[in-house]
């Protein structure tokens, strides 16, 4: 079976792509950077989630002479000119506070009206061989930020996000309603079968 490593250590995200996988069929053995922990985390140095996931899919096939899989993804919020963006997990200071990070956001919302409060969740999926192949691919979800937060699932900025068509938040839908609509899923869907052909090239 063909390895592939994922450049993360966030098991929902492990999962996800797993399911995905699954989902076209695909028999890969799936390593993430948990089953190497020797491997030396990159900064992300990037101006764009596409540069930040080519980074780290670079850095990890360079690392582990595997095939390598990473993600960037953000919240981009129309009336902050697309921020956070990149800086979505460090948006109030320090590295993944989420209650932080999304206090701050509707602080800086806090004057701006419903019709105004639109914005995307963003990903950038980027597979990287140790023979210098390099793919990606994007996915973005639609929907707008709302007051206050709403539900216990997910991750992130999900409680005060509602996607299009949607009323309920990003936190409250089902995981399984969330991977179908998210920026994570459409990215994975995107380069799910091309990652199936290149590895067997
Ligand atoms: P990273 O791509 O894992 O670095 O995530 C970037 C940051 O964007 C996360 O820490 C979250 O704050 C935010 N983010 C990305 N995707 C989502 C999502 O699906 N829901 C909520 N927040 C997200």
């Amino acid at each position: 079976m063909k390895n592939l490593l994922i450049a993360t250590k966030n098991r929902g995200k492990i999962e996800e792509f797993r399911r995905i996988i699954e989902e076209f069929g695909g028999q890969i053995d799936l390593k993430s950077t948990l089953d190497f922990p020797h491997l030396v985390d990159v900064e992300e140095t990037g101006s764009t989630f596409v540069e930040n996931a080519l980074i780290k899919a670079r850095a990890y096939a360079k690392q582990s002479g595997l095939p390598s899989l990473s993600d960037d993804s953000g919240i981009c919020v129309d009336a902050l000119n697309a921020m956070p963006g990149i800086y979505s997990a460090r948006w109030a200071g320090s590295h993944g506070d989420d209650q932080a990070n999304l206090k701050l956001l509707l602080d800086q919302l806090s004057h701006v009206p419903s019709e105004r409060r639109t914005g995307s969740f963003r990903c950038a999926v980027a597979l990287v061989f140790p023979d210098g192949r390099e793919f990606v691919e994007e996915g973005e979800m639609r929907g707008r930020i709302i007051e206050s937060p709403r539900g216990s699932g997910g991750f992130g900025y999900d409680p005060i996000f509602v996607a299009d068509g949607f009323q309920l938040t990003t936190s409250e839908i089902s995981a399984a309603e969330k991977d179908r609509i998210s920026h994570r899923g459409k990215a994975l869907r995107a380069i799910t079968p091309l990652l199936l052909v290149e590895l067997d090239r």
